[in-house]
């Protein structure tokens, strides 16, 4: 079993808190990514998690959210999304060029990589004021044209990395606001 987490990077302006639609646990949102097998093979099409839709694998995984069989080695792996440890994107980290991790991902036999957006998002305009239903498709970026005086809010050059989890508190450690969330999550003896 091996631990992910899916990171998101972005150049936020007047903007910040860019997460999916429904939170960072959205049951809905819809990871798509492409899956390497410990045998080596890739799979040649994405495939789609979300935390809504669970199906049965064994008595030691009895809820995960993805059961696949490999069409090389054969042996199936299992991927399991693990809420409550990510976070949104602020502008804070955004200036600072910081990643925000957003899910995490416990794999069993298999790697992921290639993430895609294909599901919707949120974010804050700098006076606070929600943006809704933002698309990131494509990697092109999102603006959200100025009115009756307001200003524009832009998010460009997006990102998104898949690192092994392992690597989640160096990334963090100087950071004691994410130190203290990690720690409330985690329970301090585990730092
Ligand atoms: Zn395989």
């Amino acid at each position: 079993m091996t631990k992910y987490i899916l990171w998101v990077s972005a150049r936020l302006e007047n903007m910040t808190n860019l997460q999916p639609m429904g939170g960072v646990d959205d049951p809905r949102f819809c990871y798509i990514f492409k899956l390497r097998c410990r045998c080596g093979d890739e799979t040649k099409n994405e495939v789609c998690v979300t935390l809504s839709e669970t199906q049965y694998y064994s008595r030691q995984e009895p809820k995960t959210n993805l059961v696949k069989k490999c069409k090389e080695c054969r042996k199936t792996g299992t991927i399991t999304l693990v809420p409550g440890e990510g976070f949104p994107l602020t502008e804070n980290y955004s200036r600072r060029g910081r990643a925000a991790p957003l899910m995490q991902f416990r794999c069993n036999g298999y790697e992921p990589f290639g993430f895609v957006s294909n599901s919707l998002w949120r974010a804050e305009r700098g006076d606070g004021i929600p943006i809704l239903d933002i698309d990131l498709n494509e990697n092109e970026g999102f603006a959200y044209p100025p009115e009756d005086g307001e200003e524009g809010a832009r998010i460009t050059n997006v990102e998104f990395e898949f690192r092994h989890a392992r690597f989640v508190l160096f990334q963090c450690a100087d950071l004691q606001r994410t130190q203290d969330t990690i720690q409330k999550k985690l329970g301090f003896s585990r730092l």
